[in-house]
């Protein structure tokens, strides 16, 4: 099988140790990938100008995958969000966030294996936003539903739990009191829902979500949500799991917003995969950084090119050097540097 080619960003901060702390782990699970090196980010705008040069557009735009470290964003002033512009330009329209619970990692809940896929283009997110009156006393943000939006999402989620073998895809919404709008997203639930017979599928209200979190996390599979729903049970999700620190994610688009151009005749999707955390610079360049969250997003990559065994190998590793405070990093109890963790990793593939 040939390689994939995938646009690395080796990000702000801690991003280029964990991404070489990656790339290392990569090839010793046997993944067949190569690697087009671009920038983005601070490091970008002070050897570029600009925090996200047109070379990096077009190098995912041909390769139609990229593995992401974090990128610093200025707060208030400066540049806005670089994430957030890759999600923009590449119609990235479902985040995926897996949490399950990993021994080693300290976390109140044990058990916990779930997947949220939160849309990430509509909602509250569409930036329509306005003062109502001329004193600026009142404002009103308006949420967007489309039903083109929510198919694409629910399809999403349907064919990752097929493809995952997952057995259920809950549907979160406020249908109760957001009558069409997330009605809407609802309807179009219930509707792709019965494209999908060996899958089940229920729904449930957004707060009631939070609380059956909490109390049985267990019980959800593969939660299929919008914009503001999913920012909040994401992070939720993650902190049963023990915080953001080893979080991974997934950004996915389709064809069209992956071609950024009319008439392309290209039919891969984009898919952008990065760590939750962000760029750690009070420990950056001190060797510590913990490379666990990228690791398993570059995991998420290799099965979405259908690369599965090295995926599962590069799993083992990290599970299994996760699991002794001797392989562990510091932020997780351990005593490791990230070139001993990644070691471990190495050395405990299965
Ligand atoms: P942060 O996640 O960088 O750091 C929070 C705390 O967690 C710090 O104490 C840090 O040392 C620790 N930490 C985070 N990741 C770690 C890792 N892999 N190993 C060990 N310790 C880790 O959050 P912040 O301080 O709020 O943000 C710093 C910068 O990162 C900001 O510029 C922010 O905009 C950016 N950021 C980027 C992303 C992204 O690119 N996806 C996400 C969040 C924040």
């Amino acid at each position: 099988m040939t390689a994939a080619t995938v646009s690395l960003i080796e990000g702000d901060g801690i991003g280029p140790e964990i991404t070489a702390a990656t790339v290392r782990a990569l090839e010793a699970a046997g993944a067949r990938l190569a690697w087009e090196r671009v920038d983005a980010g601070a490091g970008a705008l002070a050897r570029h100008g600009e925090p996200l040069p047109a070379a990096t557009l077009e190098s995912i735009k041909r390769t139609r995958l990229a593995l992401k470290a974090p990128l610093a964003t200025p707060s208030g002033g400066g540049y806005r969000s670089v994430n957030v512009a890759l999600r923009q330009h590449f119609d990235l329209y479902a985040n995926v966030r897996p949490a399950r619970t990993m021994a080693g990692v300290p976390s109140r809940f044990t058990g916990v294996d779930l997947v949220i896929v939160r849309e990430n283009t509509e909602d509250l997110y569409a930036g329509i936003e306005h003062y109502i009156d001329p004193r600026r006393t009142a404002a009103e943000s308006i949420a967007i539903i489309t039903r083109f939006g929510s198919e694409r999402v629910i399809v999403y989620a349907f064919e990752y739990a097929r493809r995952h073998g997952r057995r259920k895809v809950t549907l979160v919404h406020k249908a109760n009191i957001l009558k069409l709008s997330n009605g809407l997203f609802l309807d179009t639930g219930r509707e792709v829902a019965r494209r999908y017979p060996d899958i089940e599928f229920d729904d449930m209200i957004v707060d009631a979500t939070a609380m059956k979190l909490v109390i049985a996390p267990e019980r959800f599979d593969v939660i299929v949500t919008m914009n503001l729903f999913g920012d909040i049970l994401s992070d939720l999700a993650a902190g049963l799991i023990g915080g953001l620190g080893v979080a991974p994610a997934a950004n996915i688009g389709d064809a069209a917003g992956a071609a950024g151009a009319v008439g392309a005749v290209d039919e891969r999707p984009c898919a952008m995969f990065e760590a939750v955390h962000g760029t750690a610079p009070d420990i950056a360049g001190k060797g510590i950084a913990n490379p666990t969250g990228l690791m398993l997003s570059a995991a998420m990559l290799l099965d979405h090119v259908d690369q599965g065994a090295a995926a599962a190998r590069l799993r083992s590793g990290v599970t299994a050097a996760l699991a002794s405070a001797e392989t562990r990093t510091g932020d997780l109890g351990g005593r490791a540097s990230t070139a001993q963790y990644t070691d471990a990793v190495i050395r405990a593939m299965a």
